[in-house]
């Protein structure tokens, strides 16, 4: 008797069938037909790094957690100041002066309890980021400083994982996937190298609007869970700009730079100057 698709898929992705919760509570992802019973089972057998608990992060979790990603590991150093709560909808008025990382799980504990979220009370560096992000199938780069968006695209480009970037200020948002599985995907030193003289725009100084950063971290998941449930086109090679203000959105495409020393293995002797991005936390 020949093995059904399904029956493929699970011994693939080695995924349990779906018990009758889990059929309602996903039921609306499994009436979709891009998505359907094997994609909701590739998210259950998913697992998301998500860089950051703040304001990007926080709307991002949310929705990964809420959509059954299997393991979802939340890092933050940083923790809930009384200025973060504006945006930051993960945290409540309750959690001020706790870790992010752990007012994170316990936010997404409740609306999934079936989803393992692994919190880690630390700012990753290059040494930490290694292992993280080999072990995960996507990562969401929700952080606040080019520091450690170089290195954790610099992980990423290491290991060939999928990188969704987003950040926002003021009223400016943007985001995009890096999608170092495909060697001709640009990264996101490609777009903003790292020796540039980029100005660094910390929202701490610059004010964001709250539903901004809403927006942005919302988006960033509704990539992350199209690449884990191999759904639809992604912002790969694409980078979407918000004027918040305006309410206008525009693309701007993005090609890989053969030059650039991170994902070319040539390295760039110019300097460029292009447009800072920011993340608020
Ligand atoms: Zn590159």
């Amino acid at each position: 008797m020949e093995p059904t698709r399904s029956a493929v898929h699970r011994a693939v992705y080695h995924v349990q069938p779906m018990n009758d919760e889990q059929l309602l509570r996903y039921s609306r992802h499994i009436l979709l037909p891009e998505i359907g019973v094997e994609g909701q089972e590739k998210l259950l057998a998913s697992s998301a790094l998500v860089i950051g608990a703040g304001g990007l992060g926080s709307p991002a979790a949310l929705y990964l957690a809420a959509a059954g990603v299997g393991t979802i590991t939340l890092a933050d150093g940083d923790a809930v100041d009384l200025t973060n709560l504006q945006r930051q909808i993960l945290h409540t008025t309750e959690s001020i002066g706790r870790p992010k990382a752990a007012s994170g799980r316990e936010a997404l504990g409740k609306i999934n309890p079936e989803v393992k979220v692994v919190p880690l009370q630390q700012r990753l560096q290059a040494e930490g980021l290694g292992p993280l992000v080999a072990s995960s199938s996507v990562v969401l780069d929700c952080s606040d400083n080019f520091a450690t968006r170089h290195a954790v695209n610099r992980a990423c480009v290491r290991h060939h994982k999928p990188l969704v970037s987003g950040a926002a200020v003021r009223f400016d948002g943007q985001v995009s996937v890096f999608d170092l599985r495909d060697d001709l995907s640009p990264c996101y030193h490609c777009l903003f190298p790292e020796n540039a003289e980029l100005e660094e725009v910390r929202c701490a100084v610059m004010g964001v609007f709250a539903p901004l950063t809403g927006i942005i971290g919302a988006v960033q998941a509704a990539e992350a869970l199209k690449l884990l449930a191999g759904a639809g086109e992604t912002l790969k090679g694409r980078l979407l700009i918000l004027d918040a203000l305006a309410m206008q959105w525009r693309t701007v495409k993005l090609a890989k730079d053969p030059a650039c020393s991170r994902c070319s293995g040539e390295r760039s002797s110019s300097p460029r100057t292009r447009p800072a991005p920011c993340a608020p936390r």
